[in-house]
C-alpha cells in the first residue's frame, strides 16, 4: 500500500524547518542528518527504495538516493539539500518558518532548493506510478554550497544509467544547458622587511606583487581571446578580489596577498587555466621562488556544457516549449554529467538565492508541477 503523504505546503514547511546549513566556517557548518531522514521517510511512503551514504571528510553529511522502477535508462531529479547561512539582522522573517503572504513562500532553501524537493514529491503522488517502465530517480546531495562533495562522492560509486538528469535549481524554469566555471587562488608574497630609509636593505612585497598583478591583467585581457557567444559576457572573466599588504609607514612591507577568481566559459578545462597562469607569472617565480605561495581557494568548479549526444537539450526544449540558456553561476551538472546528459531547470528566481528573506513566488507553483509531470512522462513511461 502506498501512504498518503501530506499535503504540498505542509511538506514544504517540514522541508524548510530543518536548518542545512553548509558553511567554511565548522562552528556554523550543520549535518543534514535530519532533513535527509525526513524526505527519505516521504519517498519510501511512495515505496520507493532508497540509498543513503554518508559522505566522507563532511560533518556527518549524507547524499539520498531514492528509486523506483527498474530496468535502463529512465529520469533522475536532482537537487542539494543544504542551503547557505543567513544573517540575522537582515531576514525580517523567521528562516526556518514556511510563511505565506503576498502570495510567496518565504524561508531559507525555499527556491535555492529544497523546496524543489515538494513539487517532486507532489507530483509522484499524484501518477500512476505503477504504470512507468522505466525508473524514476530523485537524489539529494550535501554540500553543494560549499566544495559540491556531495555531488563529486555520488559520481564515484554510482551504478545506475538514466537518460537524462534534471537539476532543479531556481532557472525561472528556464532550461540551463550550459554555464561558466569558478576556479580562485590565494597568492602570497613574503618579502624582506627593514627600514623605508634604506629600501635596498629589504625586499618589498608589494612591488613584487605589482608585477604579478600586472600579468595577471595580461592574461585577464587574453582570456578575452577564447569566445563563447551563448554567454551575455561572452568570455572568461577575472576578477581581482581583494589585496592586503604592509603596516607601517617607515618599514618595507614584508607580506602581501591576493585573491582573485576566474570563471571559464566552456570549452577551456580547469587544468588549462592553471597552465596559463603558470605561464604568465613563470618568470616572475623563477626569481622569487622561494617567496610566492600561490594556493587554490575553495573547491573549483568546472564549465559546463551538456553534451548533444542524447538530444536530451531538444527533446525537453519541444516538450517543455523552452529555448535552453546559458547562466554565469554554477552548478552540480558538471559532476552529474558522468552520469547523463544533465540539464538544469527548476523553480523559482536565482535572485532570490542567498538573499535575505529567501522566497518562492507561488506562480511558478502550477507551471512547474506540470513540468516535472510531462518530464516523468517522457522518460519514464
Ligand atoms: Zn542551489
Amino acid at each position: 500500500m502506498i501512504k498518503k503523504i501530506p499535503s504540498f505546503t505542509e511538506i514544504y514547511r517540514s522541508l524548510i524547518q530543518i536548518p542545512t546549513i553548509s558553511s567554511d566556517n565548522k562552528h556554523i557548518d550543520q549535518s543534514n542528518k535530519g532533513f535527509i531522514d525526513l524526505l527519505s521517510n516521504y519517498f519510501s511512503d511512495l515505496k520507493f527504495s532508497i540509498q543513503i551514504n554518508q559522505v566522507p571528510c563532511t560533518n556527518n553529511k549524507f547524499n539520498m538516493l531514492a528509486s523506483i522502477g527498474s530496468g535502463h535508462g529512465g529520469l533522475l531529479l536532482s537537487g542539494h539539500s543544504d542551503t547557505v547561512n543567513f544573517d540575522e539582522k537582515t531576514w525580517t522573517k523567521d528562516p526556518f518558518m514556511l510563511t505565506e503572504v503576498d502570495n510567496r513562500f518565504y524561508g531559507l532553501g525555499t527556491v535555492d532548493m529544497k523546496g524543489f524537493f515538494a513539487f517532486v514529491l507532489e507530483v509522484i503522488s499524484s501518477i500512476n506510478i505503477k504504470k512507468i517502465n522505466k525508473p524514476i530517480y530523485v537524489l539529494a546531495t550535501a554540500n553543494e554550497e560549499t566544495d559540491m562533495s556531495g555531488a563529486k562522492y555520488f559520481i564515484k560509486s554510482a551504478i545506475i544509467k538514466p537518460d537524462c538528469i534534471i537539476v532543479g535549481e531556481p532557472t525561472s524554469l528556464q532550461l540551463i544547458s550550459s554555464h561558466k566555471g569558478h576556479i580562485s587562488y590565494l597568492i602570497q608574497v613574503t618579502g624582506k622587511t627593514g627600514h623605508s630609509s634604506n629600501p635596498d636593505s629589504g625586499i618589498n612585497s608589494i612591488e613584487i606583487m605589482n608585477n604579478i598583478i600586472k600579468h595577471l591583467i595580461f592574461l585577464k585581457n587574453d582570456l578575452k581571446k577564447y569566445n563563447h557567444k551563448n554567454f551575455s559576457i561572452p568570455y572568461s572573466t577575472m576578477n581581482l578580489s581583494s589585496i592586503h599588504g604592509g603596516d607601517t609607514i617607515n618599514r618595507i612591507c614584508s607580506l602581501c596577498t591576493l585573491k582573485f577568481e576566474i570563471r571559464p566559459i566552456p570549452g577551456l578545462t580547469l587544468t588549462q587555466i592553471e597552465i596559463l597562469i603558470q605561464e604568465k607569472l613563470k618568470s616572475i617565480i623563477k626569481k622569487w621562488s622561494n617567496r610566492i605561495i600561490i594556493k587554490k581557494l575553495f573547491s573549483s568548479v568546472p564549465p559546463y556544457q551538456c553534451s548533444h549526444k542524447k538530444n536530451n537539450i531538444k527533446i525537453i526544449e519541444e516538450l517543455c516549449n523552452l529555448n535552453s540558456k546559458t547562466v554565469n553561476y554554477c552548478t552540480e551538472a558538471p559532476f552529474l554529467e558522468k552520469i547523463a546528459p544533465t540539464l538544469i531547470l527548476g523553480p523559482g528566481s536565482i535572485k532570490q538565492a542567498h538573499q535575505p528573506d529567501e522566497y518562492l513566488d507561488l506562480s511558478f507553483i502550477k507551471p512547474t508541477k506540470k513540468i516535472i509531470n510531462k518530464l516523468i512522462y517522457k522518460f519514464c513511461y
